[in-house]
């Protein structure tokens, strides 16, 4: 009889979960856990990892995944805790001989299955939050090209979409019979949803499909860097982050959808910004922790400078309108455009001249969508200490309010309430 344990992450789907099949297939019984980490409740600079919409956006996806899974008979437990201590105690009360879960090459992450490893822990990963597997790639991942356009026109000439999403396993096996309920977490949380983006795999799927029902896809390329509402892009991040859709499962539905409409610019550009998520993840595979340096890849310092233009810039409290509107979005909101966050990362670092990491730490806490591959990647870009060749994008705040709120909506949209 084999009991493994199942470790959702940023993985809360059955669908096109190859990690979760895998285990349904290796197993007698199977113990699905989820583990808050003791470690979001604290930063250095004051405030909550977790924000109040990161929380619900959190606890509304667990709840659609525990539904599932009870509708199948089997269940999601929730433990709070350091995850490879939980682990380590689950694997002694349940008996059980291994854990699977999905690969996360981020260094907490890696430091977590480290920890379970050292303590003899047989812990099985599978890479799978991208939409391009990583082995078909025309070049090994230690030695991908730096910059973003050379790595977009290999995959291109290798004629890489995507690769192909798998269904939900048929039958989940049964939950082991002794399990310790000690530190199992109650279900509610004090939090704060978004109106419209609403956690867990079934409102991902039911939002992609109205997005391309309502042909919005045609429209994107045009309406990508509009600030206001929900279809000027395609929202699928905070589904994504939390991995409640798979990036494969929305590409192979886009190239159905242009099987259908016919590719066009708008699709094409989808799918290009995808690609950017795919490369911010396979440049962890050649960088690792060396993304996580104060001066990222360049080995210039930087001056750790935060308070107090710090605490004006994250209550939108700097004195310059375009800035403190994005601002205050982000913290009512939980979301803001890719436009407003090029625009207040690099009034941070450039105007402000703040430290980069402050900022990050600020948007991973704030934004439902967080996720640690994109958020470092796109601030060590803004920063010039990533990979880009042009060492820094300074956004010039006046030119940007005159070409994207040149009628003063969007500022009066955020600073009047
Ligand atoms: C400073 C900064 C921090 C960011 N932090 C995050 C983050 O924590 N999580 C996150 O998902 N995105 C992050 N982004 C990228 C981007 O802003 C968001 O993915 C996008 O705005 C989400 O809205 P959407 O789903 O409507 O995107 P769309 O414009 O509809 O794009 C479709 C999808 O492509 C991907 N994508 C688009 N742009 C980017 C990009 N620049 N980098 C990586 N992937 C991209 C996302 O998965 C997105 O859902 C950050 C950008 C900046 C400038």
């Amino acid at each position: 009889m084999s009991t493994l344990i199942y470790w959702f992450c940023n993985d809360l789907r059955l669908a096109d979960n190859p990690a979760f099949t895998q285990a349904c297939l290796k197993a007698d019984s199977l113990l699905p856990v989820f583990i808050h980490d003791s470690k979001e409740q604290e930063t250095v600079y004051g405030f909550e990892r977790l924000g109040l919409h990161r929380k619900a956006f959190l606890r509304a996806s667990l709840d659609d995944l525990k539904a599932q899974l009870r509708a199948q008979g089997s269940d999601l437990l929730e433990f709070s805790g350091q995850p490879s201590e939980v682990l380590l105690q689950l694997l002694k009360d349940s008996a059980a001989d291994a854990i699977y879960c999905e690969q996360i090459e981020a260094p907490e992450e890696i430091e977590q299955v480290r920890m379970l490893q050292e303590q003899g822990a047989d812990v099985n990963e599978f890479w799978q939050s991208s939409m391009l597997d990583p082995l078909t790639l025309p070049f090994e991942l230690a030695k991908m090209p730096d910059v973003f356009t050379a790595f977009r026109r290999e995959v291109e000439r290798a004629q890489l979409k995507f690769a192909q999403p798998i269904n939900a396993p048929k039958k989940i096996p049964s939950l082991p019979a002794i399990l310790s309920q000690a530190s199992m977490l109650p279900t509610t949380a004090q939090s704060v949803s978004h109106p419209y983006l609403l956690g867990g795999a079934s409102h991902a799927q039911a939002h992609l499909k109205q997005y391309l029902e309502r042909r919005l896809p045609d429209s994107y390329k045009e309406t990508r860097n509009q600030l206001i509402g929900m279809d000027y892009s395609s929202k699928f991040s905070a589904w994504l982050a939390l991995g409640c859709i798979s990036a494969r499962d929305i590409a192979a539905q886009l190239s159905d959808y242009e099987n259908r409409y016919g590719a066009n610019d708008g699709t094409y550009w989808l799918w290009f910004e995808l690609l950017w998520r795919d490369y911010f993840r396979f440049i962890h595979f050649k960088y690792g922790q060396k993304l996580y340096r104060a001066s990222g890849l360049t080995g210039v310092p930087v001056k750790p400078s935060y308070a107090p233009s710090f605490e004006q810039w994250c209550t939108g409290n700097t004195g310059t309108d375009l800035v403190d509107a994005g601002m205050r979005e982000l913290h009512q909101s939980g979301y803001l455009s890719n436009r407003m966050r090029q625009i207040v990362a690099s009034y941070w670092i450039y105007d402000m001249q703040g430290d980069w990491r402050a900022g990050a730490a600020w948007f991973e806490s704030q934004l439902i969508d967080y996720d640690v591959y994109s958020n470092q990647g796109n601030w060590l870009y803004i920063a010039g200490r990533g990979t880009d060749p042009r060492g820094g994008r300074p956004f010039n705040v006046a030119k940007q309010t005159q070409d994207h709120d040149p009628r003063e909506i969007y500022r009066k949209l955020w600073l009047s309430s």
